[in-house]
Formats: C-alpha cells, sequence, structure tokens
C-alpha cells in the first residue's frame, strides 16, 4: 500500500498541516479513505462542494462537456461560458461578468475593475479599503487585501493600495476614506478570519458610506455565495446591492472556477484591460452552470437556511452541556464553534477516528462547511459524534 503522507513531505511543498486522511472517493455527503474507512463530511472541500461529492448532475454536464469540447481561449465565444454568465446575471443584481478561475483571482479582477473607475470617474483614487481578519487570497495583491499581519509579514514588501481598518466599524472606513479611495471591499460574513458575524445594520452603513463618497462597494462572496448563508447570495440578507460582486468556491461544484460581476455603471474594464487563458472555460463553465441551475431550481439555498438553524440549535445544546465552548456562530451552514482554549486539532482529531471530518479554523475554534444539500439527519449524526468526542475532554 502507497503511503501517501511519506510521499507528501517528499514531493510536495510542507505550506500546511495536512489532517491525517488520504481521501480517495466522495458521493454526497460522504468520503472514503485510501483504507476504506468512509466519513461523514463536513468540511466539503473548504465550502466548494455545495452540492456534495459527485453529484450527478455536476458529473454528467462534466462528462458531456469532456467528450465535446474542453478549452477554447477567451479568444472564441463558447456556450457554456455565456450560458454561465447569462444565468448569473439574470439571477443576481449584476449586470456583467468575467469568468476566471479561482477567489483571488475573480478579487484581483474586481480591484482591477475599481482602479479603473477610479481613474475614469475618481480623478485616479486607486486605494481599496478592506478589513482586518478579512481573507481575500493569497496572490501578493490579494495578501495586502486581507487584513491579516501574519500572512503579510513573510512577503514584504507588498503591493500599495490597500488600507485595512478595523472590522464592524463603519467609523473606521469613514475615517480611512480620502480622495485616493476608490472602493471598499468586504465580505458579508469574514469566513476565514473567524466567522465574524458583523451587526446587522454594517453593510447598510457601508452602502450608505460608498453611494455618499461616491465609491464602489466591492463584496467578496467567494465563501459566502451560491447558498452558503441561506440566501443565493449573501448580500440579499443584508437589503442591500453591491457595485461589484466575485464568487468562486462554491459556484462550480468542486471543479476550479471564480466569476467577477459588476452593474453596468461600473463595468468600465475595457478592450485590453484583462484577459485569462482559462477564463471562460467550457468545461469548468459547463460544471457551474449545472452547479448553479439546480442551486437554484431546487432552493438549495433555503436548504442551507433550515438545515443550519438545525444545526445551530443542535451546537447550542452542546454548548450548554460543555463549560468550555464559549461561543457558537454564524449562519446558514457557514458556522464556527469557539472554545476557551487550543483543543481544535485535538477535537478535529478525535472526530476524524469516528469518522466525522470538521475544519480546524483556529487553535481553539472549529468550522461546519458541509455540502448544503444535508439533512437534518446528517446534522444528528455529526452532533452525536461530536457529542461523544467533547465528552472526552476534561473541562
Ligand atoms: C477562499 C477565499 C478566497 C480565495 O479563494 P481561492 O480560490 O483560494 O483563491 C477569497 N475570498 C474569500 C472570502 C475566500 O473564502
Amino acid at each position: 500500500m502507497i503511503n501517501w503522507p511519506e510521499m507528501d513531505s517528499k514531493y510536495y511543498m510542507q505550506t500546511i498541516v495536512r489532517e491525517p486522511v488520504t481521501i480517495v472517493k466522495g458521493k454526497g455527503a460522504r468520503v472514503w479513505d485510501d483504507k476504506g474507512k468512509k466519513y461523514l463530511d463536513f468540511v466539503g472541500g473548504l465550502a466548494v462542494n455545495c452540492l456534495g461529492h459527485c453529484h450527478p448532475e455536476v458529473v454528467n454536464a462534466i462528462k458531456k462537456q469532456a467528450s465535446t469540447l474542453i478549452q477554447t481561449s477567451l479568444w472564441y465565444y463558447n456556450p457554456p461560458m455565456l450560458k454561465l454568465a447569462e444565468l448569473l446575471v439574470k439571477n443576481s443584481c449584476m449586470d456583467r461578468v468575467f469568468i476566471c478561475n479561482s477567489g483571488l483571482e475573480a478579487n484581483e479582477g474586481a480591484v482591477k475593475l475599481a482602479r479603473r473607475y477610479g481613474v475614469l470617474k475618481l480623478k485616479g483614487a486607486y486605494e481599496v479599503i478592506t478589513t482586518f481578519e478579512s481573507f481575500h487570497g493569497r496572490s501578493l495583491a490579494m495578501t495586502a487585501a486581507t487584513g491579516q499581519p501574519k500572512m503579510q509579514e513573510p512577503f514584504k514588501p507588498l503591493p500599495n493600495g490597500f488600507i485595512n481598518v478595523k472590522n464592524n466599524d463603519i467609523e473606521a472606513i469613514k475615517s480611512a476614506t480620502t480622495k485616493k479611495t476608490c472602493a471598499v471591499m468586504l465580505e458579508p460574513i469574514q469566513a476565514e478570519g473567524g466567522v465574524n458575524v458583523p451587526d446587522d445594520d454594517y453593510l447598510k452603513k457601508v452602502r450608505e458610506w460608498c453611494d455618499q463618497k461616491g465609491i464602489l462597494l466591492i463584496l467578496d462572496e467567494v465563501q459566502t455565495g451560491i447558498g452558503r448563508l441561506g440566501a443565493l447570495f449573501g448580500y440579499m440578507l443584508y437589503g442591500i446591492e453591491p457595485d461589484v460582486l466575485t464568487l468562486a468556491k462554491g459556484l462550480g461544484g468542486g471543479v476550479p472556477i471564480g466569476a467577477f460581476l459588476a452593474k453596468e455603471k461600473c463595468a468600465v474594464l475595457t478592450l485590453g484591460d484583462h484577459n485569462a487563458t482559462f477564463g471562460g472555460n467550457p468545461l469548468t463553465s459547463a460544471a457551474a452552470y449545472a452547479t448553479l441551475k439546480y442551486v437554484i431550481d431546487n432552493d438549495v439555498a433555503g436548504n442551507a437556511r433550515e438545515v443550519g438553524k438545525y444545526l445551530m440549535d443542535k451546537l447550542e445544546g452542546l454548548k450548554s452541556n460543555y463549560p468550555f465552548i464559549t461561543e457558537v456562530r454564524g449562519r446558514g451552514l457557514l458556522v464556527a464553534m469557539y472554545f476557551n482554549k487550543e483543543i481544535a486539532k485535538s477535537v478535529v482529531n478525535a472526530c476524524i477516528d469516528k469518522g466525522l471530518l470538521v475544519n480546524r479554523l483556529k487553535p481553539n475554534a472549529i468550522r461546519f462547511i458541509p455540502p448544503l444539500i444535508i439533512l437534518n439527519k446528517h446534522v444528528d449524526e455529526a452532533i452525536g459524534i461530536l457529542d461523544s468526542v467533547l465528552s472526552g475532554i476534561k473541562g
């Protein structure tokens, strides 16, 4: 039998401490390791597999497209890319789409667009205000946008033009706004940064401020989009519309794809401004079209909302039994549980032993980001495992 962890340590860049599981197969909310052991998957490819593993609609779309046409480049029209763009526009407040390959690429595109907007409409303004504890991706520019010093420090000097300010604080955004500001970029709920749910009226206040100043509001919905929070897009829950929206993770149902979308008034990128070799790739676009169509037609977001509530209730139940659980927070199926000590690693490992995958969010927090198609019975199963793991921890 091949020792995969050994191969990893020999050949792969060692940039992450992986969990001790080699996943070889998945179906629905389950995955199997190389020894045939089955797990309930509450990580879902890191908030990516919104329809679970190998959903038949997605698999069939990929199979069909793979034997028809895989890559064209953006120099040609192709049907899956354009069908996906139309579906996104018709189901959001946006007018135009650019399809790329990942979350960071979507955010880079959005920031390029904001800078063009600054040049054309705001006398050369170029700065983008973002928040501490945000996460926008791992390119150098997105590292500067990501307000986490520990990620920035090793890679200095970073591109300039990003101002990180306190999260969930409209006054911090106001006082950072100058003539140089072209946009504010936020996640509706900071995900990687800790599942930090802002005040209900925060986004509305930011929207009003951006309108007042004539600057763009970019929402990074790479993690919160495609039903995760219980609405197709997170902004729908907060009674506002962004000017620019970025998507990735859930969009392709597992294949790598991203997109940035803009309202007509600020869709200012023109000929020659932007391109990507794999942008609008027919294979990934076909998978994304099938995913998004299924999510919309079957109200998968509504399921995420209902099952998410059930999950939060059950986790709150655990919290009242275990005093070392300090907080349960989130929305829809983006949920975190916090502890008063650094036990996330041991909790995650004990869950693995018992057949449940959950995500280590911080040394003292775990995250639940399961497929959006899970049912209450999956929650019951996960809670049962978690309960037995937590009961083994000395309070
Ligand atoms: C994951 C994530 C990104 C980065 O996406 P990649 O596809 O890893 O580049 C950006 N923003 C948010 C909110 C994310 O959750």
